[in-house]
């Protein structure tokens, strides 16, 4: 709600000093004003103005120092994106929020005149603001990183998509993806009939994955979602190349989660060693 409120409040102005900052972020941790104005054609105290009107509403984060600089809050950048996405005719209207995690705020949207999810990530905000990735020219703000895991989750559903079953990716833009509507629930949420059954497409799903050359990362009864027709992967920001180091310690992590919480739920045994080697058999 309150997303599409300030969405619909900003004029074209603001906007652009948003696009401003976008272009820039990927240059400065905070935005020198002396950029957005160039783009702009704004004064300095029309800028400020504005800017300052913008962190009232918590998009933006200014900071003075020889010069003022603003950076995206997580907010800011989340309606940005989302008017991107709009702009390119990805998405119609904004519907509910339907989950809200410590990385990512999910919301249900209307696109192409159906029912799809977006995704906007934020990587652990606010922890991850202490996370700051040096580079030769200085520092990024981390708003860059939550960019950097939506467009690896995007590629990632993009490459898996047709093979895997995870839901169908539309279209990423900032830290915003935009995916199919899986209609199921998380596997943690429901008490299987048929848990053997669940637990063998689950591994196989694994090791399609594999055979793709794709670890997911992050597997877990709250990452799998099931319906009468089958299992869902989601949640993809973390995901390795197989052969990537430390990628088989993951897998190792990824199958001992699902194992064990099949174990603890349903008592089922099945072993860990001879799993991992009958998904890597191919
Ligand atoms: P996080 O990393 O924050 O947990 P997830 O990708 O797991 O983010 O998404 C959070 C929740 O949003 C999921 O548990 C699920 O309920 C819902 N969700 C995410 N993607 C989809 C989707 N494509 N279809 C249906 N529900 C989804």
């Amino acid at each position: 709600r309150d997303l599409a409120n300030v969405y619909l409040s900003l004029k074209k102005l603001d906007w652009k000093i948003l696009e401003s900052i976008f272009k820039n972020m990927w240059d400065f941790e905070y935005v020198p004003s002396h950029a957005i104005i160039r783009e702009t054609n704004l004064s300095e105290e029309e800028l400020e103005a504005k800017l300052k009107k913008l962190a009232s509403m918590r998009l933006v984060e200014n900071k003075y120092t020889e010069y003022l600089g603003t950076a995206f809050t997580f907010k800011g950048l989340s309606v940005y994106s989302l008017k991107r996405l709009v702009a390119a005719g990805k998405v119609e209207q904004l519907g509910s929020l339907i989950g809200e995690g410590k990385e990512s705020v999910v919301y249900t949207v209307i696109s192409q005149g159906k029912e799809a999810v977006l995704k906007f990530h934020r990587v652990g905000y606010p922890s991850f603001k202490k996370v700051k990735e040096k580079r030769d020219y200085g520092t990024l703000h981390y708003t860059v990183l939550t960019v950097r895991s939506a467009r690896r989750e995007f590629q990632t559903l993009k490459r898996l998509y047709g093979h895997v079953s995870v839901p169908r990716p539309i279209a990423w833009e900032g830290n915003a993806v935009l995916m199919e509507l899986i209609d199921a629930k998380e596997l943690y949420k429901v008490k299987l009939e048929n848990p053997e059954d669940v637990l063998e497409m689950i591994i196989e799903e694994v090791k399609k994955m594999y055979e793709l050359g794709v670890v997911h990362g992050d597997l877990s009864q709250f990452n799998i979602l099931v319906n009468e027709e089958g299992v869902y992967f989601i949640d993809f920001p973390q995901s390795m190349e197989v052969g990537e180091d430390g990628s088989e310690e993951i897998l190792k992590r990824d199958v001992e989660n699902v194992l064990k919480y099949f174990k603890k739920t349903y008592g089922i045994e099945r072993d860990l060693k001879q799993t991992l080697e009958e998904i890597k058999k191919g």
